[in-house]
């Protein structure tokens, strides 16, 4: 693998260069982007995930009380969502959505703080779902938390669907459950489209998300990495920033004179 020279002030400069010399980028955000909101990265070591053991699929739907520790854990607040606020590398990631600098921003993250800071829903790909809200498993109908959270504290268990008896939970895709197909094809199309690939946050390990990158490289696109750590896709990115996430991109897109109207 390449090494890569010390991040200088040139970095956040060759940025802004790039954004600036695209005319259709896409964003892909992973859990460093929201770590600076105070939300644990559930997969890093020490994180809560190597403390507490992630609940299957499988098991959620066999075993009620499987379910009640998920719906526990969800309404004791363990995935410290609850009142987290988007923060600045959120907002700049916005700001380049609604210039129409950026067509979509693809996220592993299920905490909502890209449609919070002002992404509209339509160009927010979620490809682990959503975790501020649940849903019906078999006719998709949303349900909002703090209802269900109501049933739990009075009868101890989540009501089954209104509408189809079916089973309720989170929006997340969780471990063991498929990736979302219109969700795939949604980020695959947007990545096929694009001229400029940024990652932000992302350790790129976890597979299909992780294949999103070398698909850009492969048509053609720029590629920009902006995590704290290096990743395993360094070695293919035309820029690679280990810094800040939400200090860097403000500055960049300063620079890049890309401001909000
Ligand atoms: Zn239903």
């Amino acid at each position: 693998m390449r090494k890569r020279p010390p991040l200088t002030v040139s970095s956040n400069t060759e940025f802004a260069k790039l954004i600036t010399h695209s005319s259709q980028a896409v964003i892909f955000t992973g859990a460093g982007i929201s770590t600076e909101s105070g939300i644990p990265d559930f997969r890093s070591p020490g994180g809560v995930w190597s403390k507490m053991k992630p609940i299957q699929f499988q098991d959620f739907i066999a075993d009620p009380k499987i379910r009640h520790e998920s719906w526990r854990r969800k309404f004791d607040r363990l995935d410290g969502l609850a009142n987290a606020l988007p923060n600045s590398g959120h907002f700049a990631v916005a700001k380049l959505v609604n210039n129409k600098k950026v067509s979509h921003v693809i996220t592993q993250n299920v905490d909502n703080l890209h449609q919070k800071s002002g992404v509209p829903n339509n160009q927010v790909i979620e490809l682990h779902g959503n975790a501020t809200y649940a849903k019906c498993l078999d006719c998709g109908q949303v349900y909002e938390l703090s209802l269900l959270e109501f049933a739990f504290r009075k009868y101890g268990e989540v009501p089954d669907c209104e509408h189809c008896d079916g089973m309720l939970k989170t929006a997340t895709i969780s471990f063991g459950q498929s990736m979302p197909e219109w969700e795939m094809l949604l980020a695959e199309q947007a990545t096929i489209d694009c001229d400029l690939f940024i990652v932000i946050g992302s350790s790129l390990l976890v597979y299909p998300a992780a294949g999103f990158p070398l698909q850009a490289k492969q048509q053609g696109a720029k590629l920009v990495i902006l995590n704290r750590e290096p990743t395993e896709m360094d070695c293919y990115a035309d820029l690679v920033i280990h810094d800040e996430i939400g200090s860097v991109l403000s500055k960049s897109i300063l620079k890049s004179g890309t401001v909000c109207n």
